[in-house]
């Protein structure tokens, strides 16, 4: 097998991998209370990979050009013995850089194993520093001194540098970047700020929600001038930026004003592993079934992940309306950001 482009060219470098559909936040962006109240039906733990399955479809796409992985949930953490699949993953031939994106409500007590299992980066939401408007956010009254301790335990733990994701919704804590870009512009960590998206069906989004990147820009320049930063290679989604004095990144993630789908090489796999080649896809594509059901080898695997990969042409960010709004899209829950 060799490398495989899509049919616009774009190679598979990243697979992101969801290992729980299940999460203790309800950010209202992601997995309103209202859509994933108490009676919300998860998926059992039989529907989910094994860690070995995950193994095996990782194994399949090296071949193809996944070079990176990125455990997501839900919440990762969540899922247990996270660790042992860290070091499953790391040891397969050609996994260059495994990174985790987590709420960091539990990386206190988890920083420290994961980095001894192999993980290398992480990826902490965090969309406020102050206390209320956190708590409305992630609607579970979660303070923010816990993930700031989570923030602290996983750079103790030497998985530097952390970056840090900002989801902007106007009016709710469009208020926070300039006082999140002052905390954090000391300490090892790169703030990113995206811009609110219509991910999945419930999140109620309206383009009048959303603070576009260059607006916010404008507000952390007039504070603290910032100059660009060459991306760190092509397809990087944040466009960097330094402060002009020298002291620390920030990034914007800008998929509704600034689309990125041109160099977007992510494909993402759920919990229950179906692989979807977008974030906005409206249907994934079954490989369990061939692994317990068929009982497909590797090879046979990474030739239907070809398959899938090269007819893939996506590009909803560049495609946006009014038309697309209400289709039925996979749930950032279900697949990770
Ligand atoms: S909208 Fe889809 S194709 Fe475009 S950057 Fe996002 S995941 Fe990639």
């Amino acid at each position: 097998m060799q490398n495989v482009s899509d049919t616009r060219g774009r190679p598979l470098r990243d697979l992101r991998i969801s290992v729980t559909d299940r999460c203790n936040f309800r950010c209202t962006y992601c997995m309103p209370k209202e859509a994933f109240g108490g009676d919300f039906a998860f998926m059992p733990r039989s529907e989910l990979l094994h860690y070995g399955e995950i193994g095996s479809i990782v194994k399949a796409a090296v071949p193809l050009g996944v070079r990176k992985l990125r455990l997501t949930g839900g919440e990762p953490l969540l899922r247990k013995d996270l660790d042992w699949l860290i070091k499953g993953l790391k040891a397969i031939d050609g996994i260059e850089d495994i990174a985790l994106t987590t709420n960091g409500s539990l990386l206190p007590q988890k920083a420290q194993e994961l980095a001894e299992a192999g993980l290398d980066r992480v990826t902490v939401s965090l969309d406020a520093l102050d206390d209320e408007t956190f708590r409305a956010m992630n609607d579970v009254k979660f303070p923010v001194a816990r993930v700031l301790e989570g923030i602290d335990a996983a750079i103790a733990a030497g998985l530097t540098p952390i970056k840090v994701n900002t989801v902007v919704k106007r009016g709710q804590n469009d208020d926070q970047v300039v006082a999140l870009a002052r905390h954090f512009r000391d300490k090892p960590v790169i703030l990113r700020f995206i811009e609110y998206m219509d991910v999945g069906t419930q999140n109620g989004w309206r383009l009048e929600d959303v603070v576009p990147s260059g607006e916010l820009f404008q507000r952390i320049a007039a504070e603290l001038p910032l100059e660009p930063v060459a991306p760190n290679y092509e397809g990087e989604v944040a466009r960097r930026f330094r402060f002009a004095d020298g002291v620390g990144e920030i990034g914007f993630i800008s998929s509704v004003t600034k689309p990125f789908c041109s160099t977007c090489h992510r494909a993402r796999l759920s919990a229950e592993g179906k692989l979807y080649t977008c974030l906005f896809a409206t249907e994934g594509h079954d490989l369990k079934s061939l692994i317990r059901d068929e009982d497909a080898d590797v090879a046979r695997l990474s030739e239907h992940l070809a398959t899938l990969w090269v007819a893939r042409d996506d590009r909803y960010s560049e495609i946006r309306s009014d038309d697309t709004r209400d289709l039925p899209k996979v749930e950032m829950s279900y697949i990770g950001g």
